[in-house]
């Protein structure tokens, strides 16, 4: 059995066919997703989907691309107010990416803290998605000690992999490990012990070979898995359970 620890079951991508998507991923033995914020706007629509079937989880946050639509501190009382929901195990995705800069520095950051703000008070994990940003995104981390969370679709070195670790977090790998130019991205994978490593797909996003180009969708987690085990010369089934038990020891709220 399989989590796919990050997806975006929302996405429009998904309208026409999300209960066969969700079958798909069952008959892949991909039991359980955790779909995943990017805007507040959308987190009832995420909630809903959440309720609507038994073995998805669901996270509130505002992704960094749109960290400049909630700038201020009234998205403080958003993000509690949501993470009332049984089923919102997670805040996130937050964080910072200056590979697309689709918010500027100063308005991710704030977003990010607040995020990590209410993350430390209700103790609740944080979903992290970083790009082009390790040393402001180690500084925000590093004024909140105590934070629970992962580096999502992790694409940086094993020294940056280090730093998180280093710092309590797990590192989640996505469908880019299967990618042919991604050879420094598959050290990372050997680096970082099996024990603090989740998978996921990003879907709709990235993915992985052999369906690159295409639309990702949760069922598509094991070619990850099968890379991690193959990278690591371990049994799919090691990947499977172990990933599987990180998964719930980090999203505590979560039950299996
Ligand atoms: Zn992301
Ligand atoms: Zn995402």
């Amino acid at each position: 059995m399989l989590v796919d620890s990050h997806c975006h079951l929302n996405f429009p991508e998904f309208a026409q066919d999300l209960t066969q998507v969700i079958e798909n991923a069952h008959a892949h033995n991909i039991k359980y997703m955790l779909t995943v914020n990017t805007r507040i706007a959308e987190s009832l629509d995420i909630q809903k989907i959440a309720d609507s079937y038994p073995n998805i989880f669901c996270s509130v946050g505002v992704h960094p691309h749109d960290s400049k639509d909630y700038n201020d501190t009234t998205l403080i009382e958003q993000l509690k107010a949501h993470a009332a929901h049984p089923k919102v195990v997670a805040f996130g995705e937050t964080g910072l990416d200056y590979y697309y800069n689709k918010s500027d520095a100063d308005a991710q950051i704030n977003c990010f803290k607040m995020h990590l703000d209410v993350s430390n008070e209700l103790n609740l994990p944080v979903i992290i998605h970083t790009r082009n940003a390790d040393e402001d995104t180690l500084s925000c981390l590093d004024a909140h000690p105590n934070t629970r969370g992962v580096f999502h679709c992790f694409s940086g070195s094993s020294e940056f992999a280090k730093q998180g670790l280093d710092r309590g977090l797990y590192i989640s790998f996505s469908g880019i490990i299967t990618f042919k130019n991604a050879t420094e991205l598959r050290e990372a994978v050997k680096f970082v012990p099996l024990d603090r490593i989740l998978v996921e797909t990003d879907s709709p996003f990235l993915a992985p070979i052999p369906h690159r180009g295409k639309r990702n969708e949760p069922a598509f987690t094991r070619f990850v898995a099968e890379m991690v085990a193959e990278l690591k010369s371990i049994t799919l089934e090691e990947v499977a359970e172990t990933t599987t038990k990180n998964f719930f020891d980090l999203f505590n709220k979560a039950t299996p």
